[in-house]
């Protein structure tokens, strides 16, 4: 089955991202496997409903969560956190070891393969910051390092980025994946090529 994304719409009041107002969204994914379900990332404060929502359009429900991975601290990937464990205290929760959280977690380091994923160290937008190669599905889970907006791959914005310098290593590591789709955290899916193109820019 399908990665389904949990999409929620954001809206940044001008000053923050930069200096004009931003409406952007953000999502967290449900990644179906072999004996139940892993959530990558938990959304924004109050998502435990849509994200419970979209485990029922799939047939499940919290019970089937065996892990959470978040891909980095930042509380728009993290606020749903304390209601996820909630509903799913028997979930196991993964995130990058230099990455900061209010509860106890388990280090995803390089290499380890949670569930089909794949750990990719990303760090640069956040020092913990990480990706998922999902190899059956072909999909790279990119967090931050990359968002789509207006249809277009672009790096996220600056004043969210811890080192600059680090992320931009980490987007050309990972244009080394071999993947074919893209899921970005903020925006629709693309795909290798564009990461490709985002990064030869520069
Ligand atoms: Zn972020």
């Amino acid at each position: 089955m399908l990665i389904q994304p949990v999409v929620t719409q954001m809206h940044l009041p001008a000053g923050m991202a930069g200096p004009e107002p931003m409406d952007l969204d953000v999502r967290c994914f449900i990644v179906p496997h072999a004996s139940g379900v892993t959530i990558v990332d938990t959304g924004p404060d109050k998502s435990a409903s849509r994200i419970a929502d979209k485990l029922a359009e799939i047939g499940g429900g919290w019970g089937d969560v065996t892990d959470v991975i978040l891909t980095h601290h930042h509380p728009d990937h993290t606020g749903g956190l304390a209601d996820v464990i909630e509903h799913a205290p028997a979930a196991t929760v993964w995130a990058g070891p230099d990455d900061t959280f209010p509860v106890s977690v388990s280090p995803a380091r390089e290499g380890a393969v949670i569930r089909g994923l794949r750990v990719i160290a990303t760090p640069g937008h956040t020092a913990g910051h990480l990706s998922l190669l999902a190899v059956e599905d072909d999909v790279l889970l990119i967090g931050d390092l990359a968002g789509n907006r207006d249809g277009r791959l672009v790096r996220a914005p600056e004043p969210f980025t811890a080192d600059a310098a680090e992320a931009e290593r980490s987007l050309q590591k990972v244009t080394l994946l071999d993947f074919a789709r893209l899921l970005p955290s903020h925006g629709a899916p693309s795909d290798r090529q564009a990461l490709r193109d985002l990064v030869a820019a520069r």
